[in-house]
């Protein structure tokens, strides 16, 4: 079933249970994901960022996941990942998206927390939920952005002048990492979490392993986000199966594998963010 972030997130049980929310760039992948979270019965979101709006129209991928949460028999968030203007904002809104991420974080605080207001307005007026981001998690990929942790007393003014259904925080994590290595200062998180009342959420968790993905939910996490290792566990199958087929020229049946791959990925990785 499709449902909002917010609504996705409220019956988790705080400390035991973070949403998995993974990057996703078509059915396949999608697909793969539905089936981890259907096997596990636990809620999950799909996330499309800026590199999967760039290969599919967000109407399009957004009518695709959509119809493909509907069907599913657990619910299912379907995510904008990173935006960083309005405009794209309200696009995804009007293509279905249940839920909304407004990444301010390259701006200065102020203009961060304005922007953040007027997409709150605008996307819970559609109800849609939103999520913000305070301090800014690098990337490991080169990609320009400028890396800040977050603070408790920045986060704490945030969140007094916006109203986000969740927060983005920055305490060690890094996007695009390809192994499990990611330091997370925890002492800054429970200072972070502490101060705050929005549900917090990690990004960047391809870079973190599973036993600190499981020490992520206990110290507060509600939603944690991961793209890379899905995307190396299809590629890397993918890959090899062309390899071991080179005379096969049809997609679909490299597909198969791929996305047992991905599935199983997803699995670890949902079952490493349950502390119960
Ligand atoms: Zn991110």
């Amino acid at each position: 079933m499709l449902v909002t972030l917010t609504e996705a997130m409220a019956p988790l049980p705080d400390r035991r249970q973070a949403l998995a929310a993974f990057n996703v760039f078509g059915y396949e992948d999608a697909a793969a994901i539905i089936a981890a979270a259907e096997e596990l019965d636990v809620p999950v979101a799909l996330m499309a960022n800026k590199l999967a709006l760039s290969h599919m129209p967000v109407a399009v991928i957004g009518a695709l996941l959509c119809e493909m949460a509907r069907r599913a028999r657990v619910p299912v968030v379907v995510h904008l990942d990173h935006a960083t203007d309005f405009v794209t904002v309200m696009q995804a809104v009007t293509a279905g998206f249940t839920s909304v991420m407004f990444d301010g974080s390259q701006l200065p605080l102020a203009q961060n927390i304005a922007q953040t207001r007027e997409v709150c307005r605008a996307a819970h007026a559609c109800g849609v939920s939103v999520e913000a981001e305070v301090g800014s998690v690098g990337y490991a990929d080169g990609t320009a952005a400028h890396a800040e942790r977050t603070t408790p007393e920045i986060a704490a003014a945030f969140e007094a002048e916006t109203a986000p259904d969740a927060l983005a925080i920055s305490v060690g994590t890094v996007h695009r990492m390809t192994e499990g290595v990611a330091r997370i200062d925890f002492a800054l998180m429970d200072k972070v979490v502490a101060t705050l009342r929005t549900p917090a959420v990690i990004h960047g968790a391809s870079g973190v392993s599973d036993e600190d993905l499981h020490r992520l939910v206990v110290h507060g996490a509600r939603k944690i986000n991961i793209g890379t290792a899905l995307r190396v566990a299809f590629g890397r199958v993918l890959r090899a199966e062309m390899e071991a087929h080179p005379g096969e020229f049809d997609r679909l049946k490299f597909y198969g594998p791929c996305m047992r791959a991905v599935t199983a990925m997803a699995r670890e990785k949902i079952l490493a963010m349950n502390a119960g």
